[in-house]
């Protein structure tokens, strides 16, 4: 059984997929942040989406 989800970032629906962090993020999203230095501003960009998805997961 496979399954869609949203991607965190760009929002787009893929099976592949990996969840980082427990949060869903597409194979293109994930090459990206890999390749994006820590003080590129995309970066920071990539950190902010990823935090904001973490957190309407796990309400504090
Ligand atoms: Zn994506």
């Amino acid at each position: 059984m496979s399954h869609k989800d949203h991607c965190s970032i760009c929002e787009k629906k893929t099976e592949k997929g990996i969840y980082l962090l427990r949060v869903y993020i597409c194979e293109e999203c994930e090459e990206e942040m890999i390749n994006t230095p820590a003080d590129d501003p995309k970066y920071e960009y990539f950190v902010k989406r990823m935090a904001k998805a973490h957190k309407s997961m796990i309400p504090s």
